[in-house]
């Protein structure tokens, strides 16, 4: 008997800025084990602490666009003029090593791996109001070259969508936060589509209990 082939599941969180999203995912990928981040591409320059490999892969724009020209990217997005995108080897590397994928991406992202994979689970955090989301930008907004009007504008863009999205998890408490979206994976690892040949081989068992059965039923 074979087992099901394993089909990552894909994670993503995608949230307007000031919503938490980076926190919330990694202490799920803390607290899980079997759950890995989505190591991105990007063309914007790494901020100071961030590593490549591990943060992001930091590429020119000559390299990205040589890569989503042959189709390397399961889906990619330009966010503040900067290139980003995830990269099918994230997948490959995921479905060898048994592991699912969380992935960290903006709202124009998330659609794109909607269409490309339907069961990949879409999660949008909320924060739950304007003045949560400045506070939370905190220093950050005062950083030189932080253009906060602009921030605002794009995350009016993404609350429009977020009713694309499967889930919709407000982010007023971390701990309720985070619970939730673990809860949304372990519910997502037990859908139909990812236990089919399980499902077979009860059905073939049952037909064959039918066949052999002397039973009458009446
Ligand atoms: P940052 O530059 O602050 O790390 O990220 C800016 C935005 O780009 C965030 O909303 C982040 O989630 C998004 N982002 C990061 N990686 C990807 C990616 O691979 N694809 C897409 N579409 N968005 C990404």
């Amino acid at each position: 008997m074979s087992p099901d082939p394993f089909h990552p599941t894909l994670l993503v969180l995608s949230a307007p800025t000031g919503g938490g999203k980076t926190t919330i995912g990694r202490r799920v990928v803390e607290a899980d084990g079997a759950i890995r981040f989505s190591v991105s591409h990007t063309t914007r320059a790494p901020r100071p602490g961030e590593r490549d490999g591990v943060d992001y892969h930091f590429v020119d724009e000559a390299s990205f666009e040589a890569m989503a020209g042959r189709g390397e990217f399961l889906e990619w997005a330009q966010v503040h003029g900067r290139f980003y995108g995830t990269h099918r080897g994230e997948l490959d590397r995921a479905r060898e090593g048994g592991w699912d994928l969380l992935l960290d991406i903006d709202v124009q992202g998330g659609l794109q791996v909607k269409e490309v994979d339907p069961s990949a689970v879409l999660v949008f955090i909320l924060p739950p109001s304007v003045e949560v989301m400045l506070q939370r930008l905190g220093n950050r907004a005062e950083e030189p070259g932080f253009d906060l009007r602009r921030r605002m504008a794009t995350a009016e863009r993404e609350l429009e969508l977020a009713q694309a999205y499967d889930y919709n998890v407000l982010n007023e408490d971390l701990d309720v936060a985070v619970g939730q979206v673990r809860r949304i994976l372990e519910a997502s690892r037990l859908r139909a589509a990812g236990r089919e040949a399980a499902g077979r081989r009860v059905r073939e068992g049952v037909s064959a209990w039918l066949r052999g059965s002397n039973v009458r039923g009446g």
